[in-house]
């Protein structure tokens, strides 16, 4: 079994390579950017507490999102693996991750981090709300506070990944087929 994280700040392209990587690998793609946008979109109780922060750019609380993803694992028994797109984005989601998958003899195998600079990424993620409609994507303060949010409480996690020895930097700039192949290089190399 193989379980990948993808990781990166936001516009990195991790939504868009775990498509790839998903039917290549035949894994079960999780974004909990997508989760709560469903959530939302249909007035659930989660969606409606998550709403507020997504709106200002902010992370949603731990145990909310920790709850959710375990959920979205917990449904799907039958899959081969996973991609985890956008988690953990925190220490004590990536340690409450840890845990739930020891308890089902499974682990992580690789964090792969798509790397690209800040106004590079606030271009595409300007561009993709354009065309997604997606009002975090639209204003720039509110993207500046979700990289705020990354360096704060998610570049941690290169240290946290990096001393299981399973942290892999990507080279995040170029078009979408060549950072295909850089990935799957990467992981052919793990299986
Ligand atoms: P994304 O689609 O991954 O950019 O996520 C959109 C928004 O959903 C983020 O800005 C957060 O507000 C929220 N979100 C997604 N994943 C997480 C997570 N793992 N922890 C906390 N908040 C999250």
């Amino acid at each position: 079994m193989i379980n990948l994280v993808l990781f990166g700040k936001p516009g990195s392209g991790k939504g868009t390579q775990g498509e790839f990587l998903k039917s290549k690998y035949q894994l079960f793609h999780i974004s909990t950017g997508d989760l709560f946008r469903h959530h939302i979109s249909n007035q659930t109780a989660l969606g409606k507490l998550a709403q507020s922060y997504i709106d200002k750019g902010d992370l949603v609380p731990d145990q909310l999102t920790i709850d959710m993803l375990k959920d979205s694992v917990e449904n799907n028994p039958e899959a081969k693996g996973f991609i985890f797109d956008g988690f953990p984005r925190t220490t004590k989601q990536a340690k409450a991750l840890d845990d739930f998958l020891n308890e089902k003899s499974m682990h992580i195998s690789a964090t792969l981090a798509l790397e690209a600079d800040d106004d590079v990424l606030v271009d595409r993620l300007i561009n993709r709300g354009k065309i997604s409609g997606r009002t975090d994507d639209q204003d720039e303060k509110k993207i500046r506070n979700r990289f705020e949010e990354y360096n704060n409480k998610t570049a941690p996690l290169r240290d946290f990944y990096s001393a299981q020895g399973k942290f892999h930097s990507v080279n995040g700039i170029g078009s979408i087929e060549e950072i295909t192949q850089r990935l799957t290089l990467l992981i052919d190399g793990l299986l």
